[in-house]
């Protein structure tokens, strides 16, 4: 990486706190919070040239226009798209509405003299002109079918290289290329020429058949990963060998949900390009995928500024749709308490207009966030970290991804509506320095672990850190095969004998003595309640051993087969312990035989599910140093800078919904358009010197040197707490 800028966060806004004259001389990136991305909607649905009126009125002169009257801080201008270039391009077809104009020379000409950034958005998908004019740039299959994907192994890259100088020609300061992705599904994996002679050089054999998970399939991924990798980095260091000062940047889909099918893998992929920038939205990734994404976009790529897409849309882009204004600023103030730069995505009418109403809102929000900016950006403060493994991702869940990120998902919510400070921890880039810090680390049905790992993990213990395990970690070997035993074991204090080959298993605690209430808090005693999701049969050896983890009851037609199970049944009898405590070294381990975590967010989650994690989670760390007491529909961030806390509350209150015209009984996410109002408090194990908020109408009350009480009536609030 050639600019690549290690600088946290943190240190940048001190530096620009001090030393203001440095401040035009960080890169754009670096020094601003907000902007928008803006492209036509239309080319989507395919082009045809007699089709002069789409995008006639896409005019870079009105979308920085638009920018400068919102306060936006950065333009990413659509330049090129799979059909058309919106500039004038000898390397792809000129969108014919455009009559000769330039959208990217009318871009800089209006956004030069005020300073702001523009950077070109150019797609390197290419399932349009691409395909069309070059088939052998085209995945093909196993059986040679056509797939339909441009393959970054095929002669594409000069064609991608070819629009970026020309691109290149221009006074721009990035360009942000979308997107690397094999397939957001099956068919998996390029078997065209290209691919089968390099990966014969590379692995000195032939491709395998298909899809076979197996040690050829292995490698087969690896193909993949490596491919996209090699693509990413060509392309960046091509850019930097013509202009070092551009930035480039690659929509990423590293994260949930994406799984291996895309040919990403989390710290991989978000490594290459100065940033790391990816998607969110509810329309597409849930209200708790917000907070996630940014969450997890900082653990690929940490200590390094990171940006997060929002978009305008509903339920899609490019719907025509306008999100109210509370909505919006709900996700907006959310990514940004997490640490991200935020893009905004306005897809325009099809002729290129923008609507008024949609920049209204823009530009109440961007308001908002410049007045706010000085609380975003310090240091992310966690006591728990939720571990995420790519290997256990591949080759646990292999094609449904789900069998796992449940795991992870729903260790994530518990952190969120218990408002457990939390980071995310990545196998690939985890060390002994980068969650030493942590309280606690959350193994979610971790199946997959290396010796490194656990060896990690080990230090970790002994030196007083604590480990809470759930389901089947630690229970299949490196290729996804069950093992006879438990790789952690020793950790645990007990002995595995089986995974149970059901999902509706139960757990049930009883009496205890009082130093092990905190594991019951909230939990009916004597009474079996559904744990939906992987358990584990274990027998203690050193580990204490707590309450029963039940199999659940089978009609005959089901022990014959003869009939599904998906539907849970009731609890059977106890084939185990629930809870084991252990001590290894300075720390304690918690291993939970089932999965709260996979329960949580499963169909079928109870709310005892997640206190059960919570309780072994407040179990390890008794006196937090910081908690918040909030409702389940705020979602708090914390950040510490030396003696000053900041707690952001993030309130998410949406009207009841309805089921949608299809896929019942699902039912619709509603948008956010009320101010909830609602009573938080913090409490502090230090003294408290001094507490303000951000907002006028929040009431703040300190009820002691420990604790601050709070009326809140707000999508979002900051509160400053100086120890
Ligand atoms: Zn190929």
């Amino acid at each position: 990486m050639l600019s690549r800028k290690l600088l946290p966060v943190f240190m940048v806004t001190s530096l620009l706190t001090f030393y203001s004259y440095s401040e035009e001389q960080l890169p754009w990136y670096e020094r601003l919070l907000v902007g928008m991305e803006v492209g036509p909607t239309g080319a989507q649905f395919g082009g045809d040239t007699s089709d002069i009126e789409y995008a006639a009125k896409f005019s870079g002169k009105d979308i920085v226009a638009a920018q400068l009257q919102t306060g936006s801080q950065y333009i990413v201008i659509w330049g090129k798209d799979s059909e058309y270039a919106y500039y004038n391009s000898n390397a792809a077809p000129q969108c014919p509405g455009l009559n000769g104009r330039d959208v990217i020379q009318e871009t800089i000409d209006a956004a030069k003299p005020h300073n702001l950034p523009v950077i070109i958005y150019c797609v390197v998908q290419g399932n349009g002109y691409p395909l069309r004019d070059h088939p052998e740039y085209e995945m093909r299959g196993a059986d040679g079918a056509r797939l339909g994907r441009i393959c970054f192994n095929s002669g594409y890259i000069d064609h991608a290289k070819a629009v970026l100088d020309e691109m290149l020609q221009y006074d721009i300061s990035g360009l942000h290329i979308d997107m690397l992705d094999q397939g957001f599904g099956p068919p998996y994996g390029c078997w065209c020429e290209r691919c089968q002679s390099l990966f014969k050089k590379e692995y000195g054999e032939e491709m395998p058949a298909g899809v076979t998970w197996d040690e050829d399939w292995d490698k087969m991924l690896e193909f993949r990963y490596n491919t996209s990798d090699r693509f990413e980095k060509e392309l960046y260091q091509y850019v930097k060998s013509i202009k070092p000062g551009i930035t480039v940047d690659f929509n990423y889909h590293g994260y949930p949900p994406f799984s291996f099918e895309v040919g990403q893998r989390p710290v991989q992929h978000s490594d290459n390009g100065d940033f790391v920038t990816g998607e969110t939205g509810v329309w597409g990734f849930s209200a708790l995928g917000v907070g996630q994404t940014a969450r997890f976009l900082a653990a690929s790529t940490p200590g390094r500024r990171y940006q997060v897409v929002m978009q305008r849309g509903v339920r899609m882009y490019h719907d025509q749709t306008t999100r109210p204004l509370n909505d919006m600023r709900w996700e907006m103030f959310t990514l940004l308490a997490h640490g991200g730069q935020v893009t905004i995505v306005d897809k325009t009418r099809y002729d290129g207009s923008l609507d008024s109403v949609a920049y209204d809102r823009f530009g109440k929000i961007f308001k908002e966030v410049l007045k706010k900016k000085d609380h975003f950006g310090q240091p992310n403060y966690a006591e728990v970290g939720i571990y995420y493994s790519q290997r256990t991702r591949d080759w646990y869940a292999k094609e449904e991804a789900w069998r796992y990120q449940q795991s992870f998902n729903g260790a994530h919510a518990t952190c969120v509506y218990e408002h457990i400070p939390y980071e995310i921890v990545l196998d690939e880039n985890v060390s002994l320095n980068s969650i030493t810090h942590l309280k606690t680390l959350i193994l979610p049905n971790i199946a997959i672990l290396s010796d490194r790992e656990i060896n990690l993990f080990k230090t970790y213990l002994e030196n007083g850190g604590n480990l809470i395990v759930t389901g089947v970690t630690g229970m299949y070997d490196w290729m996804g095969r069950p093992r006879n035993d438990s790789a952690i074991s020793e950790l645990s204090g007990a002995n595995a004998f089986e995974i149970l080959p059901s999902l509706d298993n139960h757990v049930q605690l009883h009496k205890l003595n009082q130093p092990r209430m905190a594991l019951y808090e909230q939990i009916p005693l004597d009474w079996p309640f559904l744990v939906e999701g992987p358990g584990v049969v274990y027998k203690a050896t050193t580990a204490e051993a707590i309450g029963d983890l039940m199999k659940p009851a089978r009609t005959v037609r089901q022990k014959q087969g003869k009939e599904s199970t998906d539907m849970p049944m009731s609890p059977d009898q106890s084939v185990g312990p629930a809870i084991l405590l252990n001590q290894y070294g300075r720390g304690k381990i918690v291993t939970i035989a089932g999965s709260p975590d996979y329960a949580s967010a499963s169909e079928h989650r109870m709310t005892e599910d997640r206190y059960l994690l919570r309780n072994a989670i407040r179990y390890l760390n008794q006196e937090p140093e910081i908690s918040i007491d909030a409702p389940t529909i705020v979602e708090t961030v914390i950040s510490r800078e030396e003696n000053r806390f900041r707690v952001h509350f993030l309130g998410r209150q949406t009207p009841p919904g309805w089921t949608p015209s299809k896929n019942r009984p699902y039912s619709l996410p509603t948008l956010v358009e009320d101010e909830p109002l609602y009573r938080a408090s913090v409490k502090i194990r230090n003294k408290i010197k001094d507490a303000f908020c951000s907002n006028d109408n929040t009431v703040l009350n300190k009820v002691s040197d420990h604790q601050i009480d709070l009326l809140i009536n707000d999508v979002h609030d900051v509160v400053i707490i100086d120890l």
